[in-house]
C-alpha cells in the first residue's frame, strides 16, 4: 500500500513515512475510530478483518518484534501492542498456541502469561506513572471476543482523565503516543 494512499497529508510531508498496513499486525478490532494525535503515522488502521481465517496472533510472533510492535516475548506466551487500543499503553498477553479459552491454557501457559502480565503492570507503572490497570479476557465472541480463536488478556493502563470526551460524541480515541515509539520504550524498559 502506497504512502501517499489516502491518509488525507501533502504528498511531501509523507515521503519519510513508513505505511504498514494494519493486516500484517495483532490487535483486537472494536467500533472505535483512534485519531493518532502525532503528524507522522507509521500505518494506518483498515485491512484486519476479525474474520478471516489467518491467525493474527499466530502470525504475527514469526516477524521481528519491531515489525509486528511485540515487546517482549517467554517461552509460552508474548506481549504485544493492541493496535486498537482502548487506551496509551494498550497490551495483550497472548500464548503462542492457538487456543481459544483460558481452561485450555497449560500450566505453563497460565504462569506464563501471569508473570507476563505482572511484568508488564510494573514496567508501566516504573515508565508512565500508571495508577491503575484494567485486566481481563473475553472468552467468546458472544462475551465480546475480537478474536475469538486465540486467547488473549488485555492489560489497559488507566490515569487520572484519560476518559476524554472523545470515545462518547464521536466514538474516536485520541492517542498521543505513537504504537512503535510507546514499543520501543515498553521494550527497552523490559527487565532482560
Ligand atoms: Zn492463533
Amino acid at each position: 500500500m502506497g504512502a501517499r494512499g489516502g491518509l488525507g497529508f501533502p504528498a511531501e510531508e509523507l515521503e519519510d513515512v513508513e505505511v504498514q498496513t494494519s493486516d500484517e499486525l495483532m490487535g483486537v478490532p472494536d467500533e472505535y475510530q483512534r485519531l493518532w494525535t502525532p503528524h507522522r503515522m507509521t500505518y494506518i488502521t483498515d485491512g484486519q478483518d476479525p474474520h478471516e481465517d489467518v491467525c493474527p496472533f499466530c502470525r504475527g510472533p514469526e516477524r521481528p518484534d519491531e515489525e509486528v510492535l511485540i515487546v517482549a516475548r517467554g517461552e509460552h506466551a508474548f506481549v504485544v501492542m493492541n493496535l486498537y487500543p482502548y487506551n496509551n499503553g494498550h497490551l495483550l498477553v497472548c500464548p503462542y498456541r492457538h487456543i481459544a479459552m483460558y481452561d485450555e491454557a497449560t500450566n505453563d501457559e497460565i504462569l506464563e502469561i501471569g508473570r507476563l502480565t505482572q511484568t508488564a503492570m510494573r514496567v508501566m507503572r516504573e515508565q508512565s506513572h500508571v495508577q491503575g490497570f484494567n485486566l481481563g479476557m473475553n472468552q467468546g465472541r458472544i462475551a465480546g471476543a475480537g478474536i475469538a480463536g486465540h486467547l488473549h488478556q488485555h492489560i489497559v493502563p488507566r490515569w487520572p482523565l484519560d476518559a476524554n470526551f472523545f470515545p462518547i460524541i464521536a466514538k474516536t480515541k485520541a492517542f498521543p503516543v505513537l504504537l512503535g515509539d510507546l514499543r520501543n520504550h515498553l521494550a527497552a524498559a523490559w527487565p532482560k
